[in-house]
């Protein structure tokens, strides 16, 4: 039997204008929710383990034909849930661009250049101190565990311990905000803190850490302080902590200040609330996810870490003969004969995309006058609509936005289980494929909560939000089939 082994390795303007005329298709939303249709597109994917390869032309058939016409509803112009979005078309092409052209992020050639060159970038645009050593990350998660790790190496360091070298002997603690990711949990336990060495610090009415809390908890505390959380625009209701005060309490206890910005960093761009970010270029380290909402592809986030030495003794994976040896320490004339900066001594990945091109084109393409116009028009959008809530009886505004997120609900005298009704008006929505809010609870309350990040979603998602809140709210009202269903609760 003849095995046909060569796969296609070239004709690139054939097949990705093929597959960009499927995902322009996509892009137009006029196709019934994947989980409606499965019966139609998984039949026909699940087939068995292939022995014999179909070929190029079946296989972009069939990418074409039924997995891209069932995609995510996530890049859809009115889905605002949680806080991820679809990439923009630059930021596409540069991640398709760097898989083929450059395809690790070592060596002495222009995509290694823009990821020096756009990590730079970003520390001007988000007004943090030039010499910030920048790292790329598979997202927030990771941006929090790199920056605790740093926060870790230094705590032990103060006491004579290495932490990355001898692991630790004694305990320590975090103190974040009660409405802090959820990652920075996890990297308590990945970092061998453990989960309980997080200390949750009660918050305001808006959702922002009480500094007089936080000082009290860290006096109180036994154990080393590892470091301080703050929040530059919570993932529940984009709540910023208030960083001059962090700051002075992380002053005070010569302790390590990490600022998650994962989501909210890009808004220091809007006037209206840049005053909550004074001070931010005083913590030791700050993170920002350019796959939310700057518009990359997900896969993209950034952490920035003041002290470069202590990052590389926090992660460094030690000298390696296979990569040692292969630099020149004369002069280089050649893009194989240094490996440029040693990024995968500053992290957790050794082999890694190059996620700098992806934020180069971003930028380049728009320019910080239209990244500003998207943040600036996203968080007016938030703002416009705890208006409108406001002037609208049957609605309750239940977070006064501080960045793009308002979370509201629907109300009524008739209504005795807010919770359920709202959770019930919100499935409506989704099902409904139009407007697609995600919600979260606030002071107990179920609220719907959209959050306006993707850049293919328009003004008018205010209005028309708000329209089919009212419009499923009074059937909903009406309703006698969920009536009956929920036991009357109503
Ligand atoms: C989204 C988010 C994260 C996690 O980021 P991933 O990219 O999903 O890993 C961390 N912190 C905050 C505040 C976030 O909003």
């Amino acid at each position: 039997m003849q095995v046909d082994e060569l796969a296609e390795c070239g004709a690139l303007h054939y097949w990705l204008g093929a597959l960009g005329e499927h995902l322009d298709d996509y892009l137009r939303f006029d196709r019934p929710d994947p989980q409606q249709t499965k019966h139609k597109w998984k039949e026909p994917l699940n087939q068995s383990l292939p022995i014999v390869g179909v070929g190029m032309e079946q296989l972009v058939a069939e990418m074409g034909q039924i997995v891209i016409p069932n995609g995510a509803q996530i890049p859809h112009p009115g889905f605002s849930s949680y806080i991820t979005t679809g990439p923009t078309t630059s930021a596409t092409l540069a991640m398709v661009a760097g898989a083929i052209a450059a395809p690790q992020r070592i060596g002495l050639h222009a995509f290694n250049y823009l990821e020096e060159l756009s990590l730079r970038w970003l520390l001007e645009l988000f007004e943090l101190t030039p010499s910030m050593q920048g790292l790329y990350t598979s997202g927030g998660s990771v941006a929090n565990l790199i920056a605790l790790g740093a926060a870790r190496q230094r705590a032990y360091e103060k006491r004579g311990l290495d932490a990355a070298r001898e692991g630790i002997s004694i305990g320590g603690k975090v103190f974040a905000s009660a409405e802090s990711h959820h990652s920075v949990l996890r990297a308590c336990a990945v970092l061998g803190l453990g989960r309980n060495a997080l200390v949750k610090i009660e918050c305001d009415d808006e959702g922002r850490i009480c500094p007089d809390n936080l000082e009290a908890r860290i006096k109180e505390s036994s154990e080393p302080v590892i470091a301080i959380v703050g929040n530059l625009g919570s993932t529940n209701a984009g709540a910023i902590d208030p960083v001059q005060d962090l700051v002075a309490i992380a002053q005070a206890h010569d302790t390590w200040l990490h600022l998650d910005g994962a989501y909210g960093l890009p808004g220091i761009l809007d006037p209206h609330v840049k005053r909550f970010y004074q001070g931010i270029e005083q913590a030791n380290s700050v993170s920002v996810d350019p796959h939310k909402w700057l518009g990359a592809p997900v896969g993209v986030g950034v952490v920035f870490v003041k002290d470069k030495e202590l990052l590389q003794r926090a992660f460094t994976q030690e000298p390696a003969a296979y990569l040692e040896g292969s630099e020149c320490s004369q002069g280089a004339q050649h893009s194989l004969d240094q490996l440029g900066t040693p990024y995968s001594e500053f992290g957790v990945e050794l082999s890694a995309p190059c996620r700098g091109a992806i934020v180069w084109a971003l930028l380049r393409e728009i320019g910080v006058n239209g990244m500003q116009a998207r943040i600036v028009r996203h968080n007016e959008m938030a703002r416009k609509l705890a208006q409108r809530v406001l002037n609208i009886p049957e609605l309750e505004l239940l977070r006064e936005p501080m960045l793009s997120i308002c979370c509201f609900r629907y109300r009524s005298k008739h209504i005795s289980n807010l919770d359920k009704f709202n959770s019930e008006l919100h499935r409506r929505l989704i099902h409904n494929s139009q407007h697609m809010p995600s919600t979260t609870i606030i002071n107990g309350c179920v609220a719907i909560r959209p959050c306006f990040i993707g850049a293919r979603t328009p003004d008018s998602e205010v209005d028309g939000l708000i329209e089919e809140v009212l419009q499923v709210g009074s059937e909903l009202l009406n309703d006698a089939t969920w009536l009956s269903a929920s036991q009357k609760t109503l």
